[in-house]
């Protein structure tokens, strides 16, 4: 309690500089493993930071960096890592403010400039307060959060979860549909895994007024449509959640002629590993049944995206009991699940973790529209309560010995 209160007091001491690193950042936004630029600001200030075994262009231009505690205590042998997403969106901002995008375009539309910002400033608190923490504090900066593959599996295959071996991960995600001020953690899977399939129906085009010489791909294509959506209804138990959305239906040019071939995609949305296997194994047998039945094929490309962000239940425990601890027990709420996808997942697949959400929503800011939109932006005073709950939760698992 001690420990997050004054971790509070140096945090809010921090905030202008926090606030000009996001404003600096939100100005120079850059695509997914572009991000060239904010990589090199991230390492200069871990550098006058003086943070440790700063190591560069992981998977393109991912920064990771170490921060040695030097207390005493159960976790002194332990490693934490924190990750900060970098990457900015294909949108052209639309907010007349002093920080606007200069690289037309391009826009940190999802609140990725606050992250790297405030991990910059946890960077900061914890630099400031080496004595009061045991063991270690892993930095992450990553790529590309926003464009599949992602930059965390690459970084993670390219070991950034060894040397120091890291026991634990956190991360966290601004909120603008959250109240400023309010914390979110959830325990066990908090997000969706997304995955994509997209079918090719081959039928045999001829006259439209001819269809018994034909076989009609845009016939077959509606029972695939319609029959798909009895997986979700009738083969996924009731109380786990999921969705199949066929959003792409292609075929056909002109009003009398029945095309050649149907072209249909969509997304698929899981949070247990087992309905993910069931999705895309009874998307293909019914895609090809239902077309084998009316003498036409079809093609199933079926790719898999982030798996499911899934908190780990004693972290996303340590994790409510620090923001409450900061923000007080009012301001906290428990994460029901989201069917958007987030790649920290990779992170959470490899190590216990916790990944929460900070409330940046404020309409007296205009701060509350949707995550991508292109007036999207933050109230950056949550910011401070995002550092200070990340500050208490690290410093908790390091002297708390937890694992
Ligand atoms: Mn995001």
């Amino acid at each position: 309690m001690v420990v997050a209160t004054s971790f509070r007091n140096d945090v809010d001491e921090i905030l202008p500089g926090v606030v000009a690193d996001r404003r600096h950042l939100h100005e120079n936004p850059e695509l997914g493993f572009q991000e060239h630029k904010t990589a090199a600001f991230v390492t200069e200030r871990l550098q006058s930071l003086g943070v440790e075994d700063i190591r560069t262009g992981i998977n393109s231009t991912g920064v990771t960096g170490l921060i040695r505690g030097t207390g005493d205590g159960p976790g002194k042998d332990k490693v934490v890592l924190v990750r900060a997403d970098m990457d900015a969106l294909p949108i052209l901002e639309e907010n007349q403010v002093d920080y606007k995008s200069t690289n037309d375009g391009v826009m940190h539309a999802c609140g990725h400039d606050a992250h790297t910002a405030m991990l910059l400033g946890l960077a900061r608190v914890l630099t400031d307060n080496k004595d009061a923490f045991a063991g270690t504090v892993k930095l992450l900066f990553q790529p590309a959060e926003e464009l599949p593959p992602g930059g965390a599996k690459g970084m993670i295959e390219q070991g950034v979860l060894e040397d120091p071996h890291v026991d634990a991960v956190l991360g966290l995600h601004v909120g603008s549909d959250l109240k400023t001020g309010t914390i979110v953690v959830g325990s066990g899977p908090i997000m969706a895994a997304a995955d994509g399939f997209k079918l090719t129906v081959q039928g045999k085009g001829g006259h439209g007024a001819s269809p018994h010489r034909s076989v009609d791909p845009v016939l077959v294509g509606s029972y695939i449509v319609t029959a798909l959506q009895t997986l979700v209804s009738r083969e996924v138990d009731p109380i786990d959640n999921a969705v199949v959305s066929t959003c792409v239906f292609q075929a056909g040019e002109a009003f009398n002629v029945i095309p050649d071939t149907a072209k249909l995609a969509g997304t698929v949305r899981t949070f247990q590993p087992e309905t993910r296997d069931l999705m895309e194994k009874r998307i293909t047998e019914v895609a090809q049944g239902v077309a084998e039945s009316m003498n036409a094929s079809v093609e199933v490309e079926y790719t898999r995206g982030y798996p499911a962000t899934a908190n780990d239940p004693e972290m996303a425990e340590l994790v409510m009991a620090a923001a409450k601890s900061v923000v007080g027990e009012e301001n906290v709420q428990v994460a029901t699940p989201k069917m958007g996808a987030e790649d920290f997942s990779y992170f959470l697949i490899e190590r216990p973790g916790c990944f929460f959400f900070v409330g940046t929503g404020n309409p007296d800011k205009d701060s509350q529209w949707a995550h991508h939109h292109p007036r999207f932006d933050i109230d950056e005073d949550g910011m401070a309560q995002g550092m200070a709950v990340m500050a208490a939760s690290v410093v908790s698992y390091l002297n708390g010995g937890s694992d």
